[in-house]
């Protein structure tokens, strides 16, 4: 039987990162994940710059050492290209004016096979993180002190006295022990699949969103990888599978070889391997996720953005929270459900708002004509441009958008540009 303080269940972003904060404030834990890494993630394998600033904040040298990497296993990510359903292409770079030359990169796209490997192999060079893979935990009881948690054959077994749940979206103890229940209004499918030769890449490496009216609420997106490769998905809200009895596998294959510009760009890409789905749990619906001795970080605690569909920058920065709380616990010997409350408190002031904003965003477009209107009239002001540009690291810019003043604003200087470009 380990004893020990903390037991992380789980070492993919979001476990792996909880360790390593915890390791940094000097406190040992261990680590268990049923996988030998490398294992795959199903995933759109984007690694956005919330990501990389919190493992800044944990320890600069990560990312240091993650772009240090070789190029075999990411490539650096400039902007996005949303494609509308009228086929309007719009290219928003992360920073106004971006010049690839410079630093002003904010993302990665890196297969998760090789980022998670990455991270844990980052684990395993701290000598206060006891690292055990391969073990499933299966058996989980609340003790006096804690937890106790064991494998199926009980050849493992540990004592904790604070759980900390990082065990993704299909978490058994994430729905039967803490109550977070599937809500399909809250909650979204995803297929993901590895091409070959996809013509037509952004050249300067920005990610791509289409917006196809069949497939609104949902988007297919195209993600390069290095070496040719391409990560290319579909994914869509889980009430919408089920009210128009949705197959994304067959719908991805069939849009990618017939729909037109698409088609032509997978004339001579290859499929590598299957296509794959997984579930992703949306932070859209505020839930309690932590009480007596034990909290839920990333998936496990539904912590998707419910927009974009990124799940990574939230784990780590939950497992970052994850073990300042566990630090407190601990100074104060304090694991009550009510000590507890100040996790879920700071997950809604740092995460809460902004998932709060994509919820609105989401709903907003989720009409096609109100998508395509959009898209022609951002394609003619650039200041509208500029404006989206800083709203992927600035909330204030994104609450805008639901004020009127902001769209009488635009109107007034898409018209004041039209007249320029006229004269
Ligand atoms: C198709 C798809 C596309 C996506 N695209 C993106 C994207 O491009 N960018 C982005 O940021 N997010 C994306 N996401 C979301 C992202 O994949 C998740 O948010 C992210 O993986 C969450 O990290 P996590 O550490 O919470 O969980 P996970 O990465 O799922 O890690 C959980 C770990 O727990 C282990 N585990 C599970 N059960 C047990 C057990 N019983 N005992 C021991 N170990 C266990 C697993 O082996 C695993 O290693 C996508 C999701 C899907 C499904």
């Amino acid at each position: 039987m380990i004893k020990t303080d903390i037991c992380i269940v789980g070492a993919g972003p979001g476990g792996a990162a909880t360790a390593l904060k915890l390791s940094h404030l000097g406190i040992p834990s261990v680590l268990v994940d049923k996988a030998v890494f490398p294992r795959d993630k199903v995933c759109g394998d984007a690694i956005s710059g919330k990501a990389a600033t919190i493992l800044r904040r944990i320890d600069p040298a990560i990312m240091e050492r993650f772009e240090a990497a070789s190029q075999a296993i990411q490539t650096e990510i400039w902007g996005i290209r949303f494609v509308s359903p009228n086929n309007k292409e719009i290219d928003v770079p992360f920073r106004p004016g971006y010049d690839t030359g410079k630093d002003a990169k904010q993302g990665y796209v890196s297969k998760r096979v090789d980022f998670d490997h990455f991270l844990v192999q980052e684990v395993a060079q701290r000598d206060n993180i006891a690292l055990h893979p391969g073990i499933s935990i299966d058996l989980i009881e609340k003790t006096e002190a804690g937890f106790y948690l064991a494998n199926k054959e009980k050849t493992f077994e540990v004592a904790a006295r604070l759980l900390i749940m990082a065990n993704g979206a299909n978490s058994h103890f994430s729905r039967h022990y803490a109550g977070l229940e599937k809500d399909e209004k809250h909650h979204a499918g995803a297929v993901r699949a590895y091409f070959k030769n996809v013509a037509g890449l952004h050249p300067d490496g920005f990610i791509e969103l289409h917006f196809l009216k069949d497939i609104i609420p949902g988007y297919l997106w195209i993600f390069p990888l290095p070496g040719g490769h391409a990560n290319v998905g579909l994914g869509m809200r889980s009430d919408h599978i089920s009210q128009r009895r949705y197959n994304l596998t067959r719908s991805l294959t069939e849009i990618i070889s017939t729909h037109p510009p698409l088609a032509e760009r997978f004339k001579n890409a290859q499929l590598q391997g299957k296509i794959t789905g997984y579930g992703l749990p949306l932070g859209s619906k505020k839930r309690r996720i932590s009480g007596s001795h034990f909290m839920l970080v990333g998936d496990a605690g539904h912590l998707i953005d419910p927009l974009s569909g990124e799940g990574i920058g939230n784990a780590i920065y939950s497992g970052l929270i994850a073990a300042e709380q566990a630090q407190q616990c601990l100074e104060r010997e304090d694991f009550s459900s009510k000590h507890m409350e100040a996790y879920d408190e700071r997950i809604g002031r740092v995460l809460g708002k902004e998932m709060e904003l994509s919820y609105r965003l989401q709903q907003m477009l989720s009409r096609p004509w109100l998508v395509s209107l959009l898209a022609n009239w951002v394609t003619r002001n650039q200041q509208l441009i500029y404006v989206i540009s800083q709203m992927y690291a600035n909330l204030a810019v994104r609450k805008r958008v639901f004020y009127p003043s902001f769209w009488l604003k635009m109107l007034i200087s898409g018209g004041k540009q039209q007249k320029s470009k006229a004269h």
